[in-house]
């Protein structure tokens, strides 16, 4: 679902990020760790196709990226790919239904108010759809933000840093309410984090290993 091949990044005035190849199958985990500034997010946009890689490729959820054209990449990501931003960016003037609904709008979706009910249903927030974000915990906010980010049934989930500021208790629920989405919806999952607890919050795979493949960057120099 996400192969890449001698990836790299290379920021004008900035460092050049040489990323290890992954291929990550339909379904599985991948933790993406390492400390701050190794480049995981980074690696999010080059796979969400928000930035092109300077050098080598990628195939997510088998489109090869560099064949597509920017108005074909919007519409791609639209429907491939679900992300949870660090910062969650709910529009604060619109209720958490309108936020949802927007992002559909967004996205070029079809208007769906029966979608955005499920989602809010899925993710247990159905009874905050009036509310506005600052009426919202953190932990309700990133609730809605993943329910925002699966509207459209995406096949990768990628979610940067969502244990970020969290206690113990609420990282392993946010952990847990990522796994549990990305099963039901068969969805492959990405998580990176510089948070050491991730690893432990993610259940062993049926062999009793590890349940996820794990990707771990190291600082580059300049
Ligand atoms: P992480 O998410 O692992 O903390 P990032 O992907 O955000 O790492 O950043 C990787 C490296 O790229 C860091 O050294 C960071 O300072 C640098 N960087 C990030 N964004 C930019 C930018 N827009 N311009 C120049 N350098 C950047
Ligand atoms: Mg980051």
């Amino acid at each position: 679902m996400i192969q890449t091949l001698q990836l790299g990044y290379h920021y004008p005035n900035g460092p050049r990020l040489e990323f290890p190849d992954v291929d990550v199958a339909q379904g599985a985990v991948l933790l993406l760790s390492g400390p701050s500034g190794c480049g995981k997010s980074t690696w999010l946009a080059l796979v969400a196709g928000l930035v092109a890689p300077t050098s080598g490729s990628l195939t997510v959820a088998r489109q090869a990226l560099a064949a597509l054209k920017p108005v074909a990449a919007d519409a791609w990501r639209a429907r491939a790919i679900g992300f949870l931003p660090q910062k969650l960016h709910l529009s604060a003037a619109l209720t958490v239904a309108q936020n949802l609904a927007m992002a559909q709008w967004a996205s070029g979706q079809p208007q769906d108010p029966a979608r955005i009910d499920a989602a809010l249903i899925a993710l247990g927030v159905q009874d905050l759809a009036q509310r506005k974000p600052a009426q919202l915990s953190g932990g309700q906010a990133q609730r809605v933000a993943l329910a925002r980010a699966v509207l459209a049934q995406p096949r990768v989930i990628l979610a940067d840093e969502p244990t970020a500021s969290l206690d113990d208790e609420a990282a392993a629920d946010a952990v847990g309410l990522l796994l549990a989405t990305a099963r039901t919806q068969g969805a492959t999952l990405v998580i990176a984090t510089h948070d050491a607890r991730v690893a432990a919050l993610i259940p062993p795979g049926t062999d009793g290993q590890n349940g996820f493949q794990s990707l771990k960057l190291l600082r580059k120099q300049l």
